[in-house]
């Protein structure tokens, strides 16, 4: 394990700048679940890597009276997404998915990006669906990258609540195993790439962790697991998910961001917000608007 040396960074003083939808948009690659989006200088690729029936069952004391303002009589979609970030001539993965299927792969390499050109996997937190696609057989999938997470998450699933499948995740890439303390939201940022900077967002996981992304006047907040059903979750922060390790913590956070995001005009990307995974927030009433970018 190593520990990062950093350069701090103010957020405070970001210049505020809206860059929502219409600034914004990339030429579109031709590929299905892939959403190409510019932060300034640096290119974001959302990657769909599964998409099914989403289920409410998962969110807490959320009743179907509630649910049916939401929730369409016929259903929704859930999905799993990772992000490619192409920033000062690296390739940088935010999470890898399950690695079903080697989805996420493919994909990477009709953006002419082989595995073997993935110089970082910047992970959100230690669940399957954002590790799962690291290793297979023992084998890194990414064989030059360095992986990096919140040193709480590290150690939270690989010493006090043991996961396998992580342990063996972080193990194919041995000592390109980066540990580093995400800053608290509104404090001094620390830039671990050119225009990205950890935040912490602990409650979903000890180590839970998202992205900002910030190049020139342009940001784009990559919000992990900070909910799991856009549908409701957005306008009722509070309501948490059985998958949060502290649910009281992670609605707490998720309110925060949520707000601070939509007082600063930053737009979100998620794991499981459904594609094109990015848009914009703003509050409605008690809680949030989220509209997806065209
Ligand atoms: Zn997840």
């Amino acid at each position: 394990m190593k520990t990062m040396m950093f350069m701090g960074l103010v957020l405070g003083a970001f210049v505020i700048a809206s860059c929502a939808s219409s600034g914004n948009p990339l030429v579109q690659p031709d590929i299905e679940g892939v959403f190409a989006y510019r932060v300034g200088q640096i290119e974001v690729f959302m990657l769909v890597e599964a998409e099914r029936d989403g289920n409410t069952g998962i969110l807490i004391g959320a009743d179907q009276e509630l649910l049916s303002r939401y929730i369409p009589t016929d259903g929704f979609k859930h999905t799993a997404n990772a992000f490619l970030v192409k920033t000062n001539g690296q390739n940088i993965l935010i999470d890898a998915g399950t690695g079903a299927g080697g989805i996420i792969v493919d994909k990477i390499k009709r953006l002419g990006v082989e595995p073997e050109q993935v110089n970082a996997v910047l992970i959100t937190h230690l669940h399957g669906d954002h590790f799962g696609g690291l290793q297979r057989d023992g084998a890194a999938i990414f064989p030059n990258a360095k992986i990096y997470l919140a040193a709480s998450e590290l150690e939270f699933f690989t010493q006090t609540n043991v996961n396998q499948g992580a342990v063996a995740a972080l193990a194919a890439y041995e000592n390109n195993v980066v540990t580093f303390t995400p800053d608290e939201p509104g404090t001094s940022l620390t830039e671990i790439f050119t225009g990205i900077y950890p935040i912490a967002a602990f409650g979903h996981t000890p180590g839970h962790t998202l992205y900002l992304i910030q190049n020139q006047n342009d940001r784009l907040l990559i919000i992990g697991d900070l909910l799991h059903v856009a549908l409701v979750q957005f306008a009722h922060p509070e309501i948490s998910a059985t998958f949060d390790v502290d649910p009281v913590e992670a609605a707490v956070i998720r309110r925060q961001i949520l707000e601070y995001a939509a007082q600063n005009k930053i737009p979100l990307g998620g794991m499981h917000i459904v594609y094109p995974g990015i848009g914009t927030v703003e509050t409605e009433g008690e809680g949030l608007k989220f509209t997806p970018v065209k």
